[in-house]
């Protein structure tokens, strides 16, 4: 439902509890982050109901990270709205953290073929059959730009995707098809969001990321692909917004 990505050197599970509240007002049934914490491992906290529900477990289950994390508001439209159904999935052993806006059709096909390369599911959800895949494509040595290439060509349906790998801290791979995508622009760290909202407390300065798009950020950097690999050229463009 809603999404946000932070890549820089401020506190990230701050940027991303910022990012969420503002995207509060799409509606959502659960709630939750992804971050490389200080012991450079992926830490996630995820909690269905309102967004207090997250705050007050990262208050009795705090998280330290200053670099790299997603964020997720969901709306749940396969499994229900509990806990373990709250994005963000995980993929390779933990090492690898997803979250997805939208639904993917052939989940079920791509579950079996997931469960016969011998990955173990716990949710009910669409989207941990791609954290599965994905963490399939990386333990077998693809980077996560690649990985994330590769599988978004086999998903059907609507799709707003981000991953990060913590063998690649500092850096966040996401895809869109069918389902919004917008970079923030900041200066020494870049933010990805499912709307501006996400970002427009910290910049104003976005980027629009087309239709079967990838778009890689790092604190420094930003640049985008088509789902073939080809760089893609962009603008970016000064959001308005009375806050
Ligand atoms: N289909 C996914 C799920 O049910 C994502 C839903 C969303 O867009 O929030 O978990």
């Amino acid at each position: 439902c809603g999404i946000v990505g932070y890549a820089g050197p401020n506190d990230t599970v701050e940027a991303l509890l910022n990012g969420l509240r503002r995207l509060e007002y799409r509606g959502y049934d659960s709630a939750g982050i992804a971050v490389i914490d200080d012991t450079g491992g992926v830490a996630v906290r995820k909690k269905s109901g309102k967004l207090v529900n997250l705050e007050d477990l990262l208050t009795a289950s705090p998280v330290s990270a200053a670099g790299t994390g997603i964020g997720h508001t969901r709306w749940a439209t396969h499994g229900g709205p509990t806990d373990v159904n709250a994005h963000p999935h995980l993929g390779d052993g933990g090492r690898l953290a997803v979250i997805h806006n939208g639904i993917v059709e052939n989940f079920s096909e791509l579950r079996d073929d997931v469960i016969a390369r011998g990955a173990e599911l716990a949710s009910e959800t669409d989207t941990e059959v791609v954290a599965a895949l994905l963490g399939l494509e990386t333990a077998a040595g693809k980077d996560v730009e690649t990985a994330l290439r590769d599988v978004a060509k086999r998903l059907h349906g609507t799709f707003t995707l981000l991953a990060m790998h913590q063998n690649e801290p500092g850096k966040i791979v996401a895809a869109r098809h069918h389902s919004p995508l917008v970079i923030g622009l900041g200066d020494g760290e870049n933010f990805l969001g499912s709307d501006v909202a996400a970002f427009v407390a910290s910049t104003r300065r976005a980027v629009v990321v087309n239709e079967d798009n990838i778009a890689i950020i790092t604190p420094d950097s930003v640049r985008i692909t088509d789902f073939a690999g080809t760089e893609v050229s962009f603008e970016e463009y000064e959001v308005e917004w009375d806050a």
